[in-house]
């Protein structure tokens, strides 16, 4: 859970850069030279629009994968702080030859790693948060420039350790940015044009979304829709930061990730309360079987789990009464044979039971503001799934989300089901 107070909010209402914008392109919309010129050549009409433009920038194309993969070589558990030392000259690449690319069309431009933009951030190595930004380099060099070119998804903690924010972290740099210099909207440039109902790459009549609540959509990237950072939209809603998500290849409005109108929630309980479904095929679940149902059990279980650094996703028991219990427990896919590993000699310790993890599983969420507050919509979910044939392993429910787990081998179909049962299709009822 993202919590705690975090000082990157300008002191003072309001742009510190009279006419600023905020801008964020990801990996794609940088991917080679001639992607760069484009960006280059959208910043530099704004700039003749008279605006100025803080721009945050991704490594190009698959960079930090590659980059990610080449240390791999060399060490099968690459030290953290050297992995950020290695990701981090990603952005550094991308910042300068953008620079570069808007000089050259005429546009007094400047780059800045995360350190030189004032990103302070804690000592965590790979997913550090970010403590504070201070304005004042991002204002100073906006005086002499009028593009700022910054390095996204890194920062420096207290003794000048650079730092990395987790993968996918520029998003959340961008979001910073305009909190910090008290600017109302991050326009997000993509390789998709929004936020849609669903995955349109799996299902072709998903509908783009003109906008969507913070809520939602901080749920819908906490569940792997992979369009923001999760933590980026935490930030947004924290400081009332408006993103526009769109695309970097043309100059259509996407989609507007911000506080819903009260009228519009009404309006949307009866109308549509779902507003998107998401599957997500990258955790694992794991059983415990067998175990004594004595008060403590749960608590060694997870508490293990827990100083292994092993989060654990949706938990659910068996019914209590019987002399023994079970529990199943969903994890990351790629840390299901470590949670096996902890589990084990826990069970010992407490006399009994087994442990297994089943990597076969998908889960799928319906998401929607109004869903707590609406009856009918577990059973309207539960009915499409059944229609695919898949049995419901597990369920769990929070304000705006229901969620099941289900085979893997039923995911797409099911996802198609349940899009078109809650009428969220482009040619679907609304
Ligand atoms: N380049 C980093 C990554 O691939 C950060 C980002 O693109 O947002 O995760
Ligand atoms: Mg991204």
């Amino acid at each position: 859970m993202e919590g705690g107070s975090h000082g990157i909010v300008a002191s003072r209402p309001g742009p510190l850069v009279p006419g600023l914008v905020v801008h964020k392109y990801g990996g794609t919309s940088v991917g080679d030279l001639e992607r760069i010129r484009k960006v280059a050549t959208r910043l530099q009409r704004a700039v003749q629009h008279g605006r100025k433009v803080a721009v945050t920038v991704s490594a190009m194309g698959h960079t930090t994968d590659r980059l990610v993969a080449t240390a791999r070589e060399l060490h099968a558990r690459p030290d953290r702080r050297e992995l950020d030392m290695l990701m981090a000259t990603g952005e550094q690449v991308s910042i300068a030859l953008l620079s570069l690319a808007l000089q050259d069309q005429g546009v007094r431009a400047r780059s800045l790693t995360g350190a030189q933009a004032g990103f302070l951030t804690d000592g965590a190595f790979g997913s550090a948060r970010i403590l504070q930004v201070d304005p004042a380099p991002l204002v100073r060099t906006l005086e002499q420039v009028d593009v700022a070119v910054i390095a996204g998804f890194q920062g420096s903690d207290a003794n000048g350790e650079l730092t990395t924010l987790g993968r996918g972290g520029s998003d959340t740099t961008a979001v910073a940015v305009a909190a910090a210099l008290g600017v109302a909207e991050c326009q997000i440039f993509t390789d998709t044009d929004g936020v849609y109902t669903t995955d349109p790459h799996l299902i072709p009549s998903a509908a783009k979304l003109e906008r969507i609540d913070y809520d939602e959509m901080l749920e819908l990237a906490a569940l792997g829709a992979k369009v923001l950072h999760p933590r980026s939209v935490w930030y947004a809603r924290r400081y009332g930061v408006r993103i526009h998500v769109r695309s970097s290849f043309s100059f259509h409005d996407g989609t507007i990730v911000s506080a819903l109108p009260r009228a519009q929630e009404a309006a949307m309980k009866t109308d549509r309360p779902v507003t998107g479904v998401a599957i997500d095929t990258e955790h694992a679940r794991i059983d415990v079987v067998g175990v004594p149902d004595v008060p403590g059990v749960a608590a060694r279980i997870f508490s293990a789990l827990g100083a292994a650094n092993v989060n654990v996703d949706m938990i659910i028991q068996g019914v209590p009464g019987n002399s023994r219990q079970q529990m199943s427990f969903t994890v990351p896919r790629d840390l299901a044979a470590e949670a096996v590993d902890v589990v084990r000699p826990v069970l010992t310790e407490i006399g009994g039971g087994d442990v297994r993890a089943d990597e076969a599983i998908a889960k799928l969420s319906i998401v929607g503001v109004a869903i707590g507050s609406t009856p009918g919509l577990a059973g309207r979910l539960f009915d499409a799934v059944a229609g695919v044939g898949a049995n419901i392993e597990m369920i769990t429910t929070s304000e705006v989300r229901i969620s099941v787990v289900i085979a893997k081998r039923f995911a797409e179909q099911a996802l198609a089901a349940v899009h078109e049962a809650f009428g969220l299709g482009r040619n679907g009822p609304t």
